[in-house]
C-alpha cells in the first residue's frame, strides 16, 4: 500500500477498444474492423512523409504554418482559427480538458462514437446518453436533455457506428435551442465522404457562432489513420484556448507534410470518394438480397442487421468471417448485439464478404 490513489474518475474509466486486426490460427486477414481507407493512403501523402525523415532531428512546426494555409486555402476558411491534434481524438479531449469541471454533464446520442464518454469521463465529466431514432440523431431528445449542468455535446454527423447523417438544417436546429454557454462539437469525421446536398460539415455553422466546435479527421477519406492527424474549426475565442492548452510539439513534422499533400490530392480524394460510393451501392444491395438488414450509410462503412438468432446471428456471422481472415466488427458493448459493422473494403474484398456471408447464410 502506497497511499497513491488517482482521481476518483480516472479509477472508473473504461478502455477505448479498437478494431481487431489480427486473427488466430488464419495467416493474412482482412481488417474491415476499423473504417481505415480502401484505397490505403494517397500516394502523394506517402511521397511527403518519407522526403521529411531526414530532417527527423528537428522539432517540428509549432504552429503548423504550412498545414494550416493548406486547409485555409481548401476550405476558404481563417487559419487562426484552425487547430491541429494527434488525430481528432485529442481535439475531443482538449474541448473536454478546456470546458468541463467533475460533475458536469456531456450528451451524445447513443449508438455513437465510443470516444464521447472516455473523453468525457477522462476530466470527471458525467456522460448523459440519449436516445436515437431509427439509428439516427434526434435532435429533440438532445434538447430535452439539456440541464443546468450540460457543458458540452458530442454530435457525430454522420454518425459512428450507424452510418446515417442529419440535414444542416437539423443541425442548425439544435444549435438555436441549446444556451450559448454549451458548447456544440460537430464530429465530422465522415464528412468527406458525404455527397448529399442537405449535408453540411459544419464550417458554416462556425462562422455565425461562438459556441461551436466542428472537427475532422486524416484518419479516414484520406488514409493517414496511422499518423494520427486532426484538426477543428471554430470561433477565434474557441481555437485560441484550444491551442493555448495543446502540447506545443503535438503534430509531427512528418505527419505536417502527409496532411498537407494529401489534401493537394485531389485526385486521390476524388477516386476515393467514388470508389467508397460504388461499393456502398453494390454492398447495399447485395446484402438485402440475401435479406440481410443495411442500415443506409453515406460514410465509409455499413451497419448491418442480421435478422437470425442462433447459428444465423450476428455473432455467428462474426466468427464464420473471422475464422476465414474477415475481421469485422461486432458491437454487443454498444447495445448492438444483432448487428456487425463493415467497412468498405477493395472491390475484390467486398465480392468476397458477400461471397463468404451468402455462404454462412446457405450453410
Ligand atoms: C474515426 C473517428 C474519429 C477520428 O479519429 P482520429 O483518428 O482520432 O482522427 C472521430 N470521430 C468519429 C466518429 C470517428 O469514427
Amino acid at each position: 500500500m502506497t497511499g497513491l490513489e488517482p482521481r476518483p474518475w480516472i479509477k472508473k474509466l473504461d478502455v477505448y477498444v479498437g478494431g481487431k486486426s489480427q486473427v488466430e490460427g488464419s495467416g493474412k486477414a482482412v481488417k474491415l474492423s476499423s473504417n481505415e481507407s480502401a484505397l490505403g493512403p494517397s500516394p502523394m501523402a506517402v511521397q511527403a512523409y518519407l522526403a521529411e525523415a531526414k530532417t527527423l532531428h528537428r522539432y517540428p512546426d509549432a504552429s503548423y504554418h504550412d498545414l494550416r494555409a493548406a486547409l485555409s486555402e481548401k476550405y476558404d476558411i481563417e487559419p487562426e482559427q484552425i487547430i491541429c491534434g494527434i488525430g481528432s481524438d485529442e481535439i475531443l479531449k482538449l474541448a473536454c480538458r478546456a470546458y468541463l469541471a467533475p460533475g458536469d454533464e456531456v450528451i451524445f446520442s447513443r449508438h455513437s462514437f465510443m470516444m464521447y464518454p472516455i473523453a468525457a469521463k477522462s476530466f470527471g465529466g458525467v456522460p448523459v446518453e440519449v436516445d436515437d431514432t431509427d439509428y439516427t440523431t434526434n435532435v429533440d431528445n438532445i434538447i430535452k436533455a439539456v440541464t443546468d449542468r450540460t457543458r458540452i455535446i458530442f454530435l457525430a454527423n454522420p454518425n459512428n457506428p450507424t452510418g446515417t447523417y442529419i440535414p444542416a438544417a437539423e443541425v442548425e436546429r439544435l444549435w438555436r435551442n441549446i444556451p450559448g454557454d454549451i458548447l456544440l462539437v460537430l464530429d465530422s469525421a465522415y464528412a468527406e465522404f458525404v455527397t448529399a446536398e442537405d449535408y453540411q460539415a459544419g464550417i458554416a455553422l462556425v462562422q455565425k457562432s461562438r459556441n461551436v466546435l466542428m472537427t475532422r479527421t486524416f484518419s479516414k477519406l484520406y488514409g493517414l489513420a496511422a499518423l494520427r492527424l486532426g484538426w477543428g474549426y471554430a470561433c477565434p475565442e474557441i481555437a485560441t484556448i484550444l491551442d493555448s492548452i495543446r502540447d506545443p510539439f503535438n503534430v509531427p513534422s512528418v505527419t505536417q507534410v502527409a496532411g498537407v499533400a494529401a489534401l493537394k490530392d485531389v485526385e486521390f480524394e476524388d477516386a476515393a470518394r467514388a470508389h467508397n460510393r460504388a461499393s456502398l451501392d453494390f454492398l447495399t444491395t447485395e446484402l438485402k438480397k440475401m435479406g440481410l438488414e443495411p442500415i443506409p450509410s453515406v460514410t465509409n462503412f455499413i451497419l448491418i442487421r442480421f435478422p437470425g438468432n442462433g447459428d444465423k446471428s450476428a455473432e455467428a456471422a462474426n466468427d464464420f468471417l473471422l475464422k476465414r481472415g474477415y475481421i469485422l466488427r461486432w458491437l454487443p458493448q454498444s447495445g448492438l448485439g444483432s448487428y456487425l459493422r463493415l467497412t468498405i473494403g477493395t472491390s475484390a474484398q467486398n465480392r468476397e464478404v458477400i461471397r463468404l456471408l451468402k455462404e454462412f447464410l446457405e450453410q
